[in-house]
C-alpha cells in the first residue's frame, strides 16, 4: 500500500488528482509507440486558463483552488477512457487524445466549451471560466513530446495574443510569430 501511495504522490498533482507532467511523458511515449506501429495520429492540446491571476487576486487563492479543481472536474467530463489530462502546473493543462487528428480535437475541444458556459459558484458569487487552447498533431508537427508541447505552446499563445477565449491548431504560418516573442522577451 505505501508503494501504491507514493506512485500515487510520484505520478500525480496534489490539488487536482489528475496525472501530473511525469505520467504525461509516459503516457505519450506510449502513445507515440503504438501510433507509429499503427501508422496513426494523436492530438494534444494545451489549455490554459484565462486571466486567472485576476480570480486568484480578487477572489483569494483558496477559491482559485476551487475552480481550477472544478476546471479539470468538468473538462475530464468531456473525454473517453483513452484521453489522458494532465495538470503541468499553475493554469495550465494538456490533453492528449489517441487516435486523434486536428479535427477531433477540434471536437473536442467545443464540448469543452460548452462544458465551461454554466458559472462556476464560489460562496455568493458567480464565475466564468474561460481558456485558451493550442492543438498539435502527431506526426504532422513533431516526432516526440517536447516538439509536439512546443509547437501546441506557440498555438496556444497565439490564441492569447489574438483576445483569448478560444483555439488553435498549430501551423507554420504562426511559428516565427512565436520565435520573435522569444526574441523580444530576451
Ligand atoms: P493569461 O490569460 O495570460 O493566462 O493570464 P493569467 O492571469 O492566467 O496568467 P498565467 O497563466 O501566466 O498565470 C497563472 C497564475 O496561476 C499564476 C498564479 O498566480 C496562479 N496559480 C498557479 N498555481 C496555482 C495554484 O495551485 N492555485 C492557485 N489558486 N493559483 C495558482
Ligand atoms: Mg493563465
Amino acid at each position: 500500500r505505501t508503494e501504491e501511495y507514493i506512485r500515487q504522490i510520484a505520478l500525480h498533482d496534489a490539488l487536482t488528482g489528475l496525472p501530473n507532467r511525469a505520467l504525461l511523458d509516459d503516457r505519450v511515449s506510449v502513445a507515440i509507440e503504438q501510433q507509429r506501429r499503427n501508422n496513426t495520429g494523436f492530438a494534444l492540446a494545451m489549455m490554459d486558463i484565462d486571466r486567472f491571476k485576476h480570480i486568484n487576486d480578487s477572489m483569494g487563492h483558496h477559491i482559485g483552488d476551487r475552480l481550477l479543481k472544478e476546471f479539470a472536474e468538468r473538462v475530464k467530463a468531456c473525454l473517453r477512457p483513452a484521453d489522458t489530462l494532465a495538470r503541468m502546473g499553475g493554469d495550465e493543462f494538456v490533453l492528449l487524445l489517441p487516435d486523434s487528428d486536428a479535427s477531433g480535437a477540434e471536437h473536442v475541444i467545443e464540448r469543452i466549451r460548452t462544458a465551461l458556459t454554466p458559472t462556476i459558484n464560489v460562496g455568493t458569487q458567480e464565475v466564468h471560466i474561460t481558456s485558451s487552447i493550442g492543438v498539435s498533431v502527431f506526426p504532422h508537427d513533431g516526432l516526440n513530446l517536447h516538439e509536439l508541447l512546443r509547437c501546441a505552446d506557440v498555438a496556444m499563445y497565439w490564441v492569447k495574443e489574438h483576445g483569448r477565449n478560444g483555439h488553435k491548431v498549430f501551423s507554420r504560418e504562426i511559428d516565427s510569430g512565436g520565435a520573435d516573442r522569444l526574441s523580444l522577451e530576451r
